[in-house]
């Protein structure tokens, strides 16, 4: 099988979170990979989430690494056929999902000159160089630069960044749903918990796990819409998903992607 890199921000336009379902072997594997990484379980089990680019390939091409199954297609391939491809290559991404997941778990993120970072669904290169503990995000080059003083630990600095950039952007988020919902924003807080991606209570307010930062903006409105959410709705109930809804009208495929994702984020 021909695997592409091409970047999927570098071509033609992008299908976001189309799901497909494969055999049940894959079915197991997948519920496997994306166990309880948040509060809420349950709908979505079995489905795959990829992302579909079209572009002006001439051939169909199916990639998996950390940012998880993508699928690069000539701009005039319809759905069905793309579909039934991935299904005649199940074994395939199978072994291919198993060898990502068995390298997922070797061991937390290490930080070097050139690493690459997933950054609200970007990818940005880590340079490193000696400085004053500072750092700086090269928005052009997508470069994030730790400057580090000698013998001090890089890990440090950019998880403090990392966290920062995250608070930043959650508190956005979080500001135009609780806008909408005509709700004054809560208190907001990070956590770093590793089987929570955030709670909502009454007494301390809302709370995200800053390794959020690492998926795509949909996976990231998600949770935050869901945790605005209970602020109206401290339950599960069809009351609750309505609120969620009507905030993130694509909410439902933006939380399988969460599950798919999960088991991608550095451990950093
Ligand atoms: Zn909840």
């Amino acid at each position: 099988m021909r695997q592409t890199m091409r970047a999927i921000d570098a071509s033609g336009y992008v299908h976001l979170n189309r799901l497909v379902l494969l055999s049940r072997e894959m079915i197991a594997k997948v519920l496997d990979l994306t166990c309880a990484r948040h509060h809420e379980e349950g709908a979505g089990a079995g489905i795959v989430a990829y992302k579909l680019t079209r572009s002006r390939r001439r051939t169909i091409g199916i990639t998996i690494d950390q940012r998880g199954l993508r699928i690069g297609a000539p701009r005039h391939t319809g759905l069905q056929e793309i579909e039934s491809f991935m299904r005649l290559h199940t074994d395939w991404i199978c072994r291919k999902l198993d060898e990502w997941r068995a390298s997922a778990t070797i061991g937390p993120y290490v930080v070097h000159d050139g690493a690459t970072l997933p950054v609200i669904g970007e990818t940005w290169a880590v340079r490193l160089a000696r400085g004053r503990q500072r750092v700086r995000w090269e928005d052009a080059a997508r470069e994030l630069w730790l400057e580090v003083r000698g013998g001090a630990d890089p890990r440090q600095l950019l998880r403090r960044s990392l966290q920062e950039k995250a608070l930043k952007h959650f508190c956005d988020r979080a500001q135009s749903y609780a806008l909408r919902l005509g709700r004054p924003l809560p208190p907001l807080a990070l956590s770093s918990a590793h089987s929570r991606w955030g709670s909502c209570s009454h007494r301390s307010g809302i709370r995200l796990n800053w390794r959020l930062i690492h998926l795509p903006p949909a996976q990231i409105d998600y949770v935050v819409a869901h945790e605005l959410a209970h602020l109206i709705e401290m339950n599960h109930g069809a009351r609750f998903w309505s609120q969620v809804e009507r905030l993130l009208p694509d909410y439902q495929s933006a939380r399988d992607v969460l599950k798919a994702l999960a088991a991608t984020v550095p451990r950093i």
